[in-house]
């Protein structure tokens, strides 16, 4: 299979024709192999319209909703991320292209570990996976210019809230089980502003300030 015309048709169909136009980011999405982020068997339909699923019951993000996130961090190359759900690795591998160092929470230990292996064979050198309870955030290297959260909580963790750098931006789906809301906040001061990018669904956000585990 030619994966890189399949990544071409992916931008043009799935990003281009919606509403992608940081050129930064179509250049990460052309560039990044989709294909090494998801379950062998899955290799063939890495570049199809919607999420997939990956290991411990989890999932890889639909194309367009990684590449409108990492739009809405607006990064222009010189930022410290934060990404809580680091599943597959691969928003984190886009967002190591547009920021200088991105630090990815997951809370199971074994998406964790090949996540980072991926990470490393594929030389994305300039990211941390590490293993935790993101919605405590990851005080060691706070405050953050960007925070990218890719799983669903009901509230939005005030941890994160506090670990954003004046300016900031979180990315985060707020809702129930069924769906939620993508909301942007910017942080200005002791201020933070709220705009909704659009409905989504996310598997759970499970931690001390998040979900209980079922
Ligand atoms: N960004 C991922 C990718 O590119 O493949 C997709 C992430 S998947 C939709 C959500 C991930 O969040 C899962 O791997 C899940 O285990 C993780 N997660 C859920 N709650 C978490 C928490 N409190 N801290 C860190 N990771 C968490």
């Amino acid at each position: 299979m030619d994966f890189d015309a399949k990544r071409r048709e992916m931008v043009d169909t799935q990003l281009r024709a919606r509403d992608i136009v940081d050129p930064k980011v179509i250049k990460a999405m052309l560039e990044v192999p989709r294909h090494e982020f998801v379950p062998p068997e899955l290799r063939d339909v890495a570049y199809g319209d919607f999420p997939l699923p990956i290991e411990e019951a989890q999932t890889i993000s639909q194309p367009y909703i990684v590449a409108l996130m990492t739009q809405e961090l607006e990064l222009k190359g010189e930022e410290k991320v934060l990404e809580v759900g680091t599943g597959s690795g691969y928003q984190a591998a886009i967002i190591s292209r547009l920021a200088k160092t991105v630090y990815s929470m997951e809370r199971i230990p074994r998406l964790a570990e090949e996540a980072e292996k991926n990470l490393k064979k594929l030389c994305y050198m300039n990211v941390n996976v590490i293993v935790g309870d993101g919605t405590l955030g990851l005080k060691k290297y706070a405050p953050y210019d960007a925070i990218i959260v890719t799983a669903a909580c009901y509230k939005i963790p005030e941890a994160l809230k506090s670990q954003l750098k004046d300016g900031g931006r979180l990315v985060i789906p707020v809702g129930d089980d069924w769906g939620q809301a993508l909301v942007k906040i910017t942080r200005s001061g002791k201020e933070f502003i709220d705009r909704k990018i659009c409905d989504c669904a996310f598997v759970p956000l499970i931690g001390e300030d998040g979900w209980k585990e079922k």
